[in-house]
């Protein structure tokens, strides 16, 4: 089986949220149980820089907005998954992230940025292809690459397709009049169509358009089939029947075992748990926080967004810590949530930690350091954070949604509340503390966390059995 999955994010070449996480790391598990997944990104800067040899292979000088691009071939660093490179400098070739400037604005072109990309995952996957490798389906992940399962469907190409939905609450919105510069004709400008209450949406098009549409999670996968997680998709997501499947996303286990982990100072396993300590008195050293052995040091790492619930760690904060717990926080985005954060800490010296930005080996040191992790989200395609602190021997508190639902067992490896309000979370704290009085069924939840199995072996059969079926059908 031929795949090409395309996706605008893939570690280790550019990462802004877990979609990088996936693209890193499902083809080459796809790749290890014999599936040819080859992986297609945009040639931002970071992108280009860190591949060691690129080589032109395609061109195209036909692409919406009259932009011309190159198509490079390489391979994904570490793992050596193939790779398709686009290199148009002018949309990718610029300062900033991959979707916004350095001042935290959208690139004004974003419609254009990535309508181009789709369109060449699309005349990839196409019969009019210039490589001499063709995919039996084209893998679409997110807005991002929305649009090329509509333009190859538009094309008359019927070539299968999947569209993977990592987070629903991004749907790539354009004004109607983005169209024409697109390439799309106006009859695809229709409910039946690409058209989302008056805009245009490249999510809701390749949710159309696409033969099956996957999401990250199980429960997801039922929630987004209507209000109010479906966010405007609910009546087209629960059309799709059994075409919309949810698969559970795997963890790196080898970038996230505490056995061997680069960024600790210390290791340990389920058998020698009592090491774990070390790790949390070099993180209690590293962030500020005073040496207590009866505190129990709670973590949480988190893009600061509604959706993460920080609010509600906010609020009952000053309680836990009151109640003789710790706080490590770690997180960016959101400026009147960071301020809180920051407030919040200020209020706790010693006894609460708050950084704010993005700091991967500081990630790790909390999830081996934390006795708990918080992970309160509103909603939750599928989460990682909360199966790195299983694997960590860091007991989870989770909201029942999505993803976290499907991955913590309340009461066996950790803690689950609902529904999103602090008196449920407070309730859920208070549980906290009494196991964290009985050190024996303490160390058996950690146990049991650490005993799961979250390798991506898992969800890359998962998506080759769905890929055979699409085939097959
Ligand atoms: P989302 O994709 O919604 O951000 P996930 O839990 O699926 O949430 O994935 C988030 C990933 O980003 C995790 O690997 C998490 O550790 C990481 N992360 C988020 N914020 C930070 C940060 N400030 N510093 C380091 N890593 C972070």
């Amino acid at each position: 089986m031929q795949i090409l999955f395309a996706t605008s994010e893939a570690l280790p070449l550019i990462k802004t949220g877990g979609l990088a996480d996936v693209s890193g790391a499902l083809p080459a598990a796809l790749r290890a149980i014999g599936v040819d997944c080859r992986l297609l990104l945009p040639g931002y800067p970071a992108v280009l820089a860190k591949l060691k040899y690129t080589r032109p292979v395609a061109r195209f000088d036909d692409l919406p907005g009259g932009v011309a691009a190159r198509l490079l071939e390489s391979v994904q660093p570490g793992v050596g998954v193939p790779l398709y490179v686009l290199d148009a400098p002018d949309l990718y070739d610029r300062a900033g992230g991959p979707y916004q400037d350095a001042t935290g604005h959208d690139h004004a072109d974003n419609a254009l940025r990535f309508a181009v990309l789709s369109q060449v995952a699309a005349r990839l996957a196409s019969l009019g292809s210039p490589l001499a490798w063709h995919p039996d389906i084209l893998h679409c992940n997110d807005w991002q690459t929305g649009l090329a399962p509509a333009y190859l469907r538009l094309s008359g190409d019927l070539r299968p397709t999947v569209m993977t939905v990592h987070n629903l609450a991004y749907q790539g919105i354009f004004p109607p009049h983005t169209l024409s510069l697109l390439n799309l004709p106006a009859h695809a400008f229709s409910i039946a169509g690409l058209e989302y209450y008056g805009n245009l949406s490249f999510l809701k098009a390749g949710l159309y358009y696409a033969d099956r549409v996957t999401t990250v999670s199980p429960s997801y996968a039922e929630e987004i089939r209507s209000e109010p997680l479906g966010m405007g998709m609910q009546g087209l997501l629960a059309g799709k029947g059994e075409h919309l499947v949810g698969i559970l996303n795997g963890i790196d286990t080898d970038a996230w075992n505490p056995a061997a982990d680069p960024f600790l100072g210390c290791a340990y396993t389920a058998e020698t748990l009592a090491d774990k300590s070390h790790c949390k008195r070099a993180l209690r050293r590293e962030i500020g926080l005073v040496e207590d052995d009866t505190a129990p040091l709670f973590g949480m790492i988190a893009r600061m967004t509604p959706q993460k619930g920080m609010d509600l760690v906010l609020s009952i904060a000053d309680e836990l810590v009151g109640r003789g717990g710790q706080l490590a926080m770690l997180g960016t985005g959101d400026r009147d949530i960071e301020a809180a954060v920051r407030a919040l800490a200020q209020r706790h010296p010693g006894h609460v930690a708050a950084h704010i930005g993005y700091d991967e080996g500081l990630s790790h040191r909390i999830e081996a350091g934390a006795d708990v992790f918080l992970m309160p989200s509103r909603f939750e395609p599928c989460g990682l954070n909360q199966m790195y602190s299983l694997r960590y021997g860091t007991v989870p508190v989770v909201h029942a949604t999505g993803g976290l639902r499907d991955t913590v067992d309340d009461g066996v490896t950790g803690f689950v509340f609902a529904p999103a309000e602090a008196d449920a979370l407070r309730d859920a704290i208070e549980r906290v503390f009494d196991l964290w009085r009985r050190p024996a069924q303490w160390q058996a939840m950690m146990r049991a966390g650490m005993r799961q199995d979250f390798s991506w072996r898992r969800s890359a059969a998962a998506y080759a059995a769905l890929y055979q079926s699409l085939l097959g059908a």
